[in-house]
């Protein structure tokens, strides 16, 4: 069988149509891995989306950060899924800790999002992780199933266009990167969790990615591990060491 690793790079609300373009000249002239090791996967914000999937090489495809948990409508300042797959965008990242925690999206909320988009044909990067207090609570484990919960709920064994991002909310943004035995331990959980409450199928081929200060530096130690299949990158997937981490493939 064997997961295909996956890089993800989340360009959250950074970048100007010039300093973009610059980004994707650097990931274009980079040399990286063949596909068939690597999925590479970048996610502009709405506006840059069309320009960025036209203008990056073919080997790479895009991701919106988000869209709305319906059919669209009268819903100001949303963008659907419909709109999404008219435009040709494959995935989406969804329940990314920055929208549960700043935009208080409810575990339930992303779960349906989660069913919405996969119902139209998107493929969903569903982001998990628990904050800093709920780890020294010891409740890590506790938090990731319920999170993981809410999106079983919605989209029932529909997982075949799931990919899991287990990402620590006090590693995002902070420098502070999970040790490779700490993003293990959780991963191989949520993979017990697949396999407890979807099917061993299903926890065999899930890729589940760990997300949280991931750099050059550190991504070759955390990509050894067996049950880590990837990252989703912030901060580094802004810079040319973006093409290193997607060499880290193995
Ligand atoms: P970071 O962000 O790599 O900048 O920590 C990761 C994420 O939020 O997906």
């Amino acid at each position: 069988m064997g997961r295909k690793f996956f890089v993800g790079g989340n360009w959250k609300c950074n970048g100007t149509v010039e300093s973009l373009s610059k980004l994707v000249g650097v990931l274009n002239a980079g040399e990286i891995v063949s596909t068939d090791i690597v999925e590479v996967v970048v996610a502009p914000t709405f506006i840059y989306l069309p320009m960025v999937k036209d203008k990056l090489r073919k080997e790479i495809q895009v991701s919106a950060q988000n869209c709305w948990v319906k059919k669209g409508g009268a819903y100001t300042g949303e963008v659907s899924a419909e709109q999404l797959v008219d435009m040709g965008i494959p995935y989406v990242i969804l329940g990314h800790s920055e929208r549960r925690h700043i935009l208080k999206e409810s575990h339930d909320f992303v779960g349906e999002k989660c069913a919405y988009a996969l119902s139209k044909g998107l493929k969903v990067i569903a982001c998990i992780g628990e904050t800093l207090d709920e780890r020294e609570a010891g409740d890590t484990i506790k938090v990731c199933a319920q999170q993981l919960d809410a999106i079983k709920e919605a989209i029932g064994d529909n997982w075949a266009n799931v990919v899991v991002a287990y990402e620590p909310v006090w590693a995002i943004g902070t420098g502070k990167v999970a040790t490779p035995e700490q993003a293990e331990d959780v991963h191989l959980e949520v993979r017990k969790w697949l396999a407890e409450n979807v099917s061993a199928e299903v926890a065999e081929s899930t890729r589940i990615l760990y997300g949280g200060s991931v750099t050059a530096g550190n991504c070759k130690e955390l990509a050894k591990k067996p049950n880590v299949d990837g990252f989703l990158v912030g901060g580094a997937s802004l810079k040319a060491e973006f093409i290193d981490i997607i060499n880290s493939a193995q």
